[in-house]
């Protein structure tokens, strides 16, 4: 079978993570214990666990002029995405977010960098190969312009376009009207919707909408009836990630040809492996893994 080809808009940074006792406070200097640097951004994750579960993938994204920028391109390449469309952008740093971990939670501080380049002419640029796609990838690290702008070039040009609306932030109506698949968790589903019962709006975009509601699965609405669509029991060892392997899973299977009920079991089964792993790209499951766990 031919693999699906995807491109996936978006963002890749590097997350900087320290462990500590204890949390600074304003003025204070404390020892920390570890230090780690790890591959992450949406775009970036998406792109690796639809490598790993079998698509042809194409990174459309931006790195900074610096060794995070190296580092980065080096992760996709060894996850085999294709890094033709991550141009480097001179005189700006890579996207990077700063977390601490400590007294069992994180503070986590985000700076945007090279990511905020990806810009609505950064993929009008693209537009020649978006046409060669079966799917395209969308999500919100990256400006409310590039995914305006991608909404209404997938339109033009009949691609179907998944938009994972996270983080969360309002979307104008027209962006939902033209995107294929909209996958908010029930947080982002509670600020798109805003003032709407969750179950109208599920009525109003059948086939389109899917909530995904963490273990209990995912929900949509068949253009007869509301469906929940049930995730897999497994033991969560760290959730980093789920909903972006969930994505990953869920288009690489639409873009397969894979019917939309099997599309949203695949999906559910690769994110339930996924929180048995470490770290967002840590625990995204190859396509062997999946379908072992689906027979
Ligand atoms: P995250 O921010 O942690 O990456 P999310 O909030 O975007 O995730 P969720 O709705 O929490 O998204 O999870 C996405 C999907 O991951 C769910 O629909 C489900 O398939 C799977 N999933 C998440 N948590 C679990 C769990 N504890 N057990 C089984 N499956 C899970």
């Amino acid at each position: 079978m031919r693999k699906p080809k995807i491109a996936v808009i978006g963002s890749s940074s590097m997350d900087l993570v320290v462990t500590s006792k204890r949390r600074p406070g304003a003025g204070e200097t404390v020892l920390g214990e570890s230090f780690e640097t790890v591959p992450g951004g949406k775009g970036a994750n998406q792109a690796v666990a639809a490598a790993r579960l079998g698509a042809e993938v194409y990174m459309i994204g931006r790195v900074g002029e610096d060794a995070y920028g190296t580092a980065i391109l080096n992760n996709f390449k060894s996850n085999g995405v294709q890094t033709d469309y991550v141009e480097p952008v001179t005189h700006v740093r890579s996207g990077t977010a700063h977390i601490i971990l400590a007294e069992g939670d994180n503070s986590i501080v985000v700076v945007k960098g090279a990511n905020d380049h990806v810009t609505p002419d950064y993929v009008k640029e693209k537009r020649d190969f978006i046409e060669t796609c079966d799917l395209v990838m969308i999500q919100q690290e990256v400006p409310e312009e590039t995914v305006i702008e991608t909404a209404r070039l997938c339109q033009e040009l009949g691609v179907p376009l998944l938009l994972n609306p996270a983080p969360a932030r309002e979307i104008p109506d027209r962006v939902v009207e033209q995107v294929s698949y909209l996958t908010p968790n029930e947080h982002e589903a509670a600020l798109l919707f805003q003032g709407e019962e969750l179950a109208k709006a599920l009525k109003k975009y059948p086939n389109k909408l899917f909530i995904t509601e963490g273990a209990a699965g995912v929900r949509y609405f068949d253009g007869k009836e509301e469906a929940l669509v049930p995730s897999f029991p497994v033991k969560p060892i760290d959730t980093t990630g789920a909903g972006d392997t969930f994505n990953a899973a869920f288009g690489t299977a639409i873009a397969e040809g894979m019917g939309l009920r099997d599309s949203l079991r695949f999906a559910n089964r690769a994110a339930s492996l996924s929180v048995t792993g470490f770290g967002a790209q840590g625990g995204m499951p190859t396509r062997k893994e999946v379908e072992g766990g689906l027979t």
